[in-house]
């Protein structure tokens, strides 16, 4: 009867990510998780499909992640990184440097993902403060993003599905232009380009930054774009004198096929979110690198400080915990593996795309995406995939996947299948 109990108080009392209060989604109470699997209180398991939103790559319950966390418990959880340091911090800063793209040399630590985008925002206002363009004080981005919840962060996201309009007057108006069209892997057209050539040619003394998700537009649509795009953005932003944010957030530690995805592209950011799979999901935690060139402007000009430091900056427990999950992809780089999953991710949702209510189905990295002609209705389909014992999370049209990198070839297709069996049940 405790399962009922928790599900009570739950529903009464707690709130979940974008639900309602008065009519929640059902939720299903986890009493642990181990590899790729989460396992119910009724004794059901389920394979893990989602990585709990793209955080734990290595798995859950992983020795080398608990035992850094244990470790370092005994030396302290946490001090303040204000007038101190420590070696965790050190380590990580230097592993972030060294797999980052070259020329991010200047690591800001912060809570969140959410956090580390109003961080990387505030760097791009306050650089051009400094370096004498205050009117260079608004952002443009692309539709369809995701940049997290708060206040900056919400002001880059899709006007409608960020839903703005509740908002209006309130949250920073920025500039949008439309999501690039050509997809990832298909033949680069010029004019996807335009609207963003013209909106900076036509508003760059109004621009401090372009912040956007590299290669895949995640929550905001589950989107893969032409690495061209961000080539061809970074030499705007250069001629232009705009800063580019890149947020990798999601796509950053492997997920795209790549360590990060500006890889793709070959280009360096001016700034960098990363966050998510950072301490392969064990504890809330973000960092922004950013050029010498923005931080040596923002450090050379009035007051001469950078204004930003959450209590939490730096907290030794996640700074050990990243450094371990880190140091595994490092020593063994999971790129490999996840070539081989979008190889399967490719053969086994391939078949969905002849599906009458199936839209698209696209791949990338170990990402599948199925989208769907209708929104999908989330208790139903949930329970279903529960039913068939695994974990996937759909939101609107999207069906998709972006599984541990750990997960072994007969559960992905345990997974992939089971996804596709349930698509094809539902209209
Ligand atoms: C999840 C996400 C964020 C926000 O991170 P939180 O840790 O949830 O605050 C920002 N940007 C992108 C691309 C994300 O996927």
């Amino acid at each position: 009867m405790v399962k009922d109990d928790i599900i009570e108080y739950d529903r009464l009392h707690l709130w979940h990510p974008y639900t309602s209060m008065v009519n929640p989604l059902p939720v299903y109470p986890v009493a642990s998780a181990h590899g790729v699997y989460i396992e119910l209180e009724d004794g059901r398991r389920l394979i893990d499909g989602m990585s709990s939103w793209w955080c734990a790559v290595h798995g859950y319950n992983h020795p080398v992640l608990n035992k850094a966390a244990e470790e370092q418990l005994h030396h302290m959880s946490h001090v303040m990184f204000g007038g101190l340091t420590h070696r965790p911090a050190v380590d990580l800063a230097r592993r972030l440097v060294a797999m980052t793209p070259q020329g991010l040399e200047k690591v800001f630590y912060c809570d969140s993902g959410s956090v580390a985008v109003e961080v990387a925002v505030k760097m791009a206002l306050q650089y051009m403060y400094t370096t004498g363009h205050p009117e260079k004080n608004r952002l443009a981005t692309i539709r369809s993003g995701y940049h997290g919840d708060t206040w900056h962060a919400m002001s880059v996201c899709d006007p409608v599905t960020g839903m703005h309009s509740i908002f209006s007057g309130r949250l920073p108006a920025q500039y949008f232009v439309e999501r690039p069209a050509v997809r990832f892997g298909a033949e680069w057209d010029e004019s996807d380009f335009a609207p963003m050539a013209r909106l900076i040619e036509q508003k760059h003394r109004e621009l401090a930054a372009v912040i956007l998700e590299p290669i895949v537009q995640g929550a905001g649509g589950m989107w893969f774009y032409h690495p061209e795009y961000l080539r061809r953005l970074r030499e705007y932003c250069d001629r232009y004198e705009i800063l580019l944010i890149c947020d990798e957030i999601a796509t950053g530690f492997g997920r795209t096929g790549r360590m990060f995805a500006s890889e793709w592209a070959d280009i360096v950011p001016d700034i960098m979110c990363v966050g998510k799979a950072i301490t392969g999901g064990y504890l809330s935690f973000a960092a922004v690198l950013a050029t010498e060139r923005v931080a040596y402007g923002i450090s050379n000009g009035v007051p001469g400080v950078f204004m930003h430091g959450p209590t939490f900056m730096g907290n030794p427990l996640a700074c050990a915990v990243a450094n371990a999950s880190l140091g595994m992809l490092q020593e063994h780089s999971p790129l490999e593996r996840i070539a081989q999953i979008e190889q399967y991710l490719k053969r086994w949702l391939g078949p969905a795309a002849e599906l009458p209510n199936v839209a698209d189905v696209r791949v990338l990295g170990a990402i599948g995406v199925i989208e769907m002609k209708h929104e999908v209705d989330m208790a139903d389909i949930q329970r279903r995939f529960v039913n068939e014992g695994v974990w996937i999370r759909p939101f609107g049209k999207l069906v998709y996947i972006m599984p541990p990198f750990v997960i072994s070839d007969s559960e992905l297709e345990t997974l992939a299948k089971a996804m596709v069996r349930v698509v094809a049940e539902i209209d």
